[in-house]
């Protein structure tokens, strides 16, 4: 089959990359090269603003009942082609076929009705004053913003940018993971389909320091929602803070799952904490890597959960069989490799896994790597500090509510953490003092798209989510009328 070739969606028109450069895109199952995707240069990102800046007034002036049937006119065309849309998300990251299907897809289908349908209702807050004089506020687009996501969940993510900065008003040049590009790409031309006024939306496809930092410094993008590793968060910050622009920073994390011995551990609750840590290869931000469990539990929850764990299947993505698919590159199956390998030289003992997976057939130059399992290290350990963001959880014992308080917060990162109890009263307790955006009490990625979404410390800066996403792509103006 010849590559797919992908194109800049810029001015409402598909475009090569004016460099005419091309970076190869790998289906990390097979190993192998499947599609090819513009290597655009700063040049490009300068036509997305140039055509954004020309939409954005006309955009920003469309009733929000009209940019909310936009919305749900996208959010159709891709539902009705939500196999093509699952089958393309899963070749590009490597992740099972089942899962682009039940969870990314219907997500970002989700995140475009949810935000076409917030913003009708969004209400403006008004305030009498005694003197005789009324004040209101208005909401205003901001122009033109920057949207800029990962690899682990590309469309899903994709959209939970783009969908609330269209439904307020913005025009949008966003940039998806040159590693993940084929859906976004697929969504772009269905937005013509749905009949988006060219530049409402655009997106440049290629790499950040190129395409992803022009887009950041450009004086024209009044914000940038960013999703992706601390690192580049930083230099995100660091690159946007001389011009003061808005900043949404989504970034990693190292979240505790803490296990009390009154928790109830049925074989649905541990099912969800073994998913918790493996999901999606353990390639979600929100994925808990380290497992805290009450010592008077410990061992007979070990038991249980390593059964579990060595049940999962890794193997052909295609395959609705396999529980674990691919790594999404080459690079990141062996820095996986690389921290399983520094757990063993700082003292840790692999209980299960450890290795990579060769998988037989068409999957045998694969990046697949076995789900493992950890013990034996102490929290300040290197493994408990740092995001290794694969499949790999870290055992860790503590003796009782202060210790795993102390454990479970002894990070750098507060992004999200799941607690496993039937005391209703240590629930409360233990949740209001942990220091994380996100916390689940016997549950774990229940998302309710209208709550407020992101972390704490090195995990980033603000929230998405709900209203807290509509007020970040809007500029907030205090009109005061005296009567
Ligand atoms: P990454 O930071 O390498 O890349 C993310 C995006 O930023 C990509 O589109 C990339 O091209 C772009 N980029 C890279 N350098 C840039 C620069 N200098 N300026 C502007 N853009 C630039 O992250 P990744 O490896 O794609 O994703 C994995 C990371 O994302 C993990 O750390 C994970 O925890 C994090 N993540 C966080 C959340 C969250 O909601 N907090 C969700 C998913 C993933």
């Amino acid at each position: 089959m010849p590559n797919l070739r992908l194109a800049n969606l810029i001015d409402g028109r598909l475009q090569a990359p004016r460099n005419d450069r091309w970076l190869d895109v790998f289906e990390p199952a097979i190993g192998r090269v499947f599609a090819r995707c513009p290597d655009s240069s700063p040049d490009d990102v300068a036509d997305a603003v140039a055509a954004a800046q020309r939409a954005a007034p006309g955009w920003g002036a469309t009733p929000a009942e009209q940019r909310a049937r936009l919305l749900h006119r996208l959010a159709d065309l891709i539902e009705a082609r939500l196999e093509d849309f699952a089958a393309l998300e899963s070749r590009d990251n490597g992740k099972p076929l089942s899962l682009a299907r039940s969870l990314d897809i219907p997500r970002a289908v989700s995140n475009l009705r949810y935000f076409a349908a917030a913003i009708v209702p969004w209400s403006s807050e008004s305030h009498a004053m005694e003197i005789g004089a009324i004040n209101y506020t208005l909401r205003q687009p901001l122009g033109v913003v920057g949207c800029i996501s990962p690899w682990n969940l590309p469309l899903y993510l994709f959209t939970w940018k783009i969908a609330p900065a269209l439904a307020a008003g913005n025009a949008v040049v966003a940039k998806p993971s040159e590693i993940t590009p084929c859906t976004a790409a697929l969504l772009g031309e269905l937005s013509i389909e749905a009949g988006f006024p060219p530049g409402v939306l655009n997106i440049v496809q290629g790499r950040g320091p190129s395409v992803g930092q022009a887009i950041v410094e450009h004086p024209a993008v009044k914000a940038v929602s960013f999703t992706g590793s601390t690192r580049t968060g930083a230099q995100i910050a660091t690159a946007a803070a001389p011009q003061f622009k808005k900043l949404s920073l989504e970034l990693g994390g190292k979240n505790p799952a803490v296990v009390f011995e009154d928790a109830e551990l049925s074989d649905a609750n541990l099912d969800t904490i073994v998913r918790s840590g493996f999901a999606n290869q353990g390639e979600i931000c929100l994925c808990g890597s380290r497992l805290l469990v009450q010592r008077s539990i410990y061992d007979a929850f070990r038991e249980r959960y390593l059964a579990r764990v060595q049940a999962l299947r890794v193997g052909d993505p295609h395959d609705s069989a396999s529980d674990l698919g691919a790594l999404v590159s080459r690079e990141h199956f062996d820095k996986v490799l690389g921290c399983i390998a520094q757990a063993r030289a700082e003292g840790g003992r692999v209980l299960c896994g450890g290795h990579a997976v060769t998988v037989p057939d068409r999957c045998a130059e694969g990046w697949f790597v076995a789900p493992t399992v950890i013990e034996g290290l102490g929290n300040d350990a290197v493994t408990n500090q740092h995001e290794i963001f694969g499949p790999v959880v870290s055992l860790i014992p503590f003796e009782d509510e202060d210790d795993a308080l102390a454990i479970a917060n002894g990070s750098g990162y507060g992004l999200a953490a799941s607690v496993w109890t039937r005391e209703l009263s240590r629930a409360h307790r233990f949740g209001a003092q942990l220091d994380f955006g996100i916390v689940w009490i016997n549950c774990w990625l229940l998302r309710d798209l209208r709550t407020p979404f992101g972390g704490t410390k090195q995990s980033g800066l603000g929230r998405e989510g709900g209203t807290e996403a509509l007020r970040f792509f809007t500029e907030p103006k205090n009109i005061c009328i005296r009567y």
